[in-house]
């Protein structure tokens, strides 16, 4: 056996640590902002026959372009998109991790907007771009003044926007968007992967036409509550798409994988049926913390940051040790909770109210 301090590893992934939610098989599992309602039985059984005639032809490689599967995600987003200008991979991870290899590397630079996403500073990493932390304005909100001024400065090659904004759940304004796309000539990427749950706000796919800069991300691993499936995808001009080709491994996408999302998609409807109520879920939620003396943040998702605690690890440790599994992030004070189930949801509200009120 060997450490990994032996190895000869590439210098910026020295120290560095793997993502990490932790997956612990409790009762009550609200960490990682899936939709935690189950998938609905006439969509199985959908998908499963769609399963079985991918696999009869499986010993052939897949259709390398999806194209089938991209003109069904051009369908659902609307607005007028085609097929050129939608690509997917294994989750909008990978998404974005081409969209690095091939915008990004070494001598170029990541810059995104702190506290978001974490996995933005380690597909950085792992593809030798150097990351640019910029913190968030006090209340999280990005502004055009805030994102110009960053954006001017830092002259990035690429930058993120997350919208809603994981951890914080803030949502992300038309504005700011225009802002930041006309404030610098790198790529932009707009990171969607809440956007179902905002229903104030238009999709930034309405900004495309015109701006063969911006890119828009999304999943069908959070409201379309098919995270097991890992499918990612993105709308952006034809010659984006052009470009993540040349970097994208030969059929990355499997026959099964384009399979079942194509047919997920087909079913958008019965699949998204449940977001109406996780955002009712996630304000009762919100309301009950509050009433408790806690900070809840403004969210357009399907999570709430939580602030107020006085040891978050604390209150994290007591309600796994009731089965309920929440997200620490590290951020001072702060918990992030998904918006699950109603039942889910009064269980978190019933353990979290009784822990407050036992240390007060
Ligand atoms: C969950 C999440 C993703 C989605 O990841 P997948 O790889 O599609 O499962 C992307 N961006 C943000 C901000 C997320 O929270």
């Amino acid at each position: 056996m060997t450490s990994l301090s032996d190895l000869p590893l590439r210098a910026n992934l020295v120290g560095k640590s793997p993502y990490g939610a932790p997956q612990d098989p409790v009762p009550v599992s609200l960490n990682v902002n899936e939709n935690t309602h189950p998938i609905p039985d006439e969509v199985v059984a959908d998908i499963a026959a769609a399963l079985e005639r991918a696999v009869r032809t499986a010993n052939r490689y897949p259709d390398r372009d999806f194209v089938e599967l991209r003109e069904a995600l051009a369908g659902y987003l609307g607005h007028g998109l085609t097929a050129e200008q939608l690509w997917a991979a294994n989750g909008s991870n990978e998404v974005l991790q081409q969209v690095l290899q091939a915008f990004g590397g070494p001598g170029r630079t990541l810059l995104s907007f702190s506290p978001t996403y974490s996995m933005y500073p380690l597909l950085a990493d792992g593809t030798d771009t150097a990351y640019i932390d910029v913190p968030r304005p006090t209340g999280y909100r990005l502004t055009p003044e805030s994102v110009r001024a960053a954006l001017t400065e830092h002259a990035p090659s690429i930058a993120i926007l997350c919208g809603p904004n994981n951890p914080t759940g803030t949502p992300l304004d038309r504005e700011t968007i225009l802002a930041a796309y006309d404030a610098f000539d790198g790529m932009l990427i707009v990171d969607e992967a809440y956007f179902e749950f905002d229903n104030e706000r238009e999709s930034a796919v309405t900004l495309l036409e015109g701006r063969p800069r911006l890119l828009v991300s999304r999943t069908m691993s959070k409201a379309f509550a098919f995270a097991g499936v890992r499918l990612g995808y993105l709308a952006a001009d034809p010659a984006v798409i052009d470009a993540l080709r040349l970097v994208r491994l030969p059929y990355h996408l499997s026959a099964l994988t384009q399979a079942a999302a194509t047919t997920a998609i087909k079913h958008a409807a019965t699949m998204l049926a449940t977001v109406d109520d996780i955002r009712v879920q996630r304000d009762r939620l919100a309301a009950a913390l509050t009433e408790l003396g806690y900070r809840v943040h403004d969210s357009g998702a399907n999570f709430i940051l939580v602030g107020g605690f006085l040891d978050p690890n604390g209150m994290f440790e007591e309600l796994r040790a009731r089965g309920i599994l929440i997200r620490h992030l590290g951020i001072a004070g702060h918990l992030r909770i998904t918006a699950g189930t109603e039942a889910e949801t009064t269980e978190v509200i019933r353990a979290i109210t009784e822990l407050t009120t036992l240390s007060s």
